[in-house]
C-alpha cells in the first residue's frame, strides 16, 4: 500500500468529520437564555439545556428546537 495515498485517504477523512461536526467546534458562547440560577435554557422553549451544551458549547436551543429552527431556515429561500 502506498503510504502518500494512506494519508490522502485520512485528511479526507478527519476533514469530512469535521464538516458533519463544525457545530460542535464552535467555540462556546454565553447561553441568550438562562434561568435565574444561571441554567442555561432553550431561547424557544424555556427547557433545560445543560447537558446539550457541555457537548455544543454554543447551543441556544433543545434539540427539537434547534431542529425546527434549521427546518424553517431552510424553507426560507
Ligand atoms: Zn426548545
Amino acid at each position: 500500500m502506498d503510504i502518500a495515498d494512506e494519508a490522502q485517504r485520512r485528511s479526507a477523512y478527519f476533514h469530512e468529520l469535521a464538516m458533519q461536526n463544525r457545530a460542535f467546534d464552535l467555540p462556546p458562547v454565553p447561553p441568550r437564555n438562562k434561568a435565574p440560577d444561571g441554567t442555561p435554557l432553550c431561547v424557544d422553549c424555556d427547557l433545560d439545556i445543560t447537558e446539550r451544551r457541555r457537548i455544543i458549547g454554543s447551543a441556544q436551543r433543545c434539540s427539537d428546537c434547534q431542529h425546527d429552527h434549521e427546518k424553517r431556515n431552510r424553507n426560507h429561500g
